[in-house]
């Protein structure tokens, strides 16, 4: 079974040396994270406990320059940390991270 939340944050970010985005600008960012495994007691998650894990790691991504935290700040780059940070609150479950560049655009990791 599958479960999922959403969150979003807002910031900026360049990367270096692209043609188009080489330039500092902004997105809203959709986060999408999925846990996979089996129901315990009717849940496969705690939908509050994944919400609260993933709001506070959020915090340090939002409305920042996302090159302070990475050195290139793709989406591809995003969803490897943050699933790594989320992996490290919440550790010996299935996850993936989806993480939208505004519309149309998105990344994701598993493991
Ligand atoms: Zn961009």
């Amino acid at each position: 079974m599958k479960v999922g939340v959403i969150e979003h944050f807002d910031s900026m970010h360049l990367l270096p040396g692209h043609p188009k985005c080489g330039v500092p600008h902004g997105h809203t960012y959709k986060v999408e994270v999925t846990v996979e495994g089996p129901v315990v007691n009717g849940m496969v998650v705690d939908f509050d406990i994944l919400k609260r894990s993933l709001r506070e790691i959020l915090k340090t991504w939002d409305h920042t320059d996302l090159n302070r935290l990475l050195p290139v700040p793709s989406c591809e780059h995003i969803s490897e940390a943050v699933l790594g940070q989320l992996r490290g609150k919440l550790p010996g479950l299935r996850m993936g991270v989806r993480i939208w560049e505004g519309e149309g655009k998105w990344a994701e990791c598993e493991g």
